[in-house]
């Protein structure tokens, strides 16, 4: 049914727990998990070239080790792992990634900016779910929402 899934990551500590349910999934359908990190464009937009860099950098990085977590959990289950960096608005890149190369996204409820008192739903994971013709398995972490 499923070949290749698609866990999208903000580098927070939940993706652990979100990757728990992706194992499961992948396992019993033998499945390619594809960890797909957006270097948010957003954050560095309207920063000068040098902080625009700096910024850049330290999501470069950010992407390097959440990318690279995720890999080796997988691979230790004994499955094949693709790690991607991207460039952009997030929700949009996931969407675009899903379409071409995956055929169910899980994702987690809260990224890193963590409104879980707020809303409950980040905004990427509900864009997400709105606008992808894929099935996406979303993963309460954190607080139940109200
Ligand atoms: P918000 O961004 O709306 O202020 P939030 O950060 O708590 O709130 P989301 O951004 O929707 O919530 O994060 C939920 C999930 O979306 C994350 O667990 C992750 O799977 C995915 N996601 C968010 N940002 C990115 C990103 N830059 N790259 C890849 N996946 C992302
Ligand atoms: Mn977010």
């Amino acid at each position: 049914m499923y070949t290749d899934l698609l866990l999208p990551t903000d580098g927070s500590p939940e993706t652990a727990e979100v990757l728990d349910h992706a194992l499961a999934i992948a396992g019993a359908h033998d499945a390619t998990v594809h960890v797909l990190y957006v270097v948010d464009r957003r954050h560095h937009m309207a920063a000068t070239e040098e902080t625009k860099a700096e910024i850049r950098e330290s999501l470069e990085e950010e992407a390097e080790r959440a990318t690279a977590e995720a890999r080796s959990r997988i691979e230790a289950e004994g499955l094949t792992a693709v790690t991607v960096e991207r460039e952009g608005v997030p929700h949009r890149e996931i969407v675009a990634y899903a379409d071409e190369h995956a055929d169910i996204v899980v994702m987690g409820t809260h990224g890193k900016t963590g409104r879980e008192q707020l809303v409950s739903l980040g905004s990427t994971t509900e864009r997400v779910v709105e606008r992808s013709d894929r099935p996406v398995l979303v993963v309460d972490i954190g607080d139940a929402s109200p």
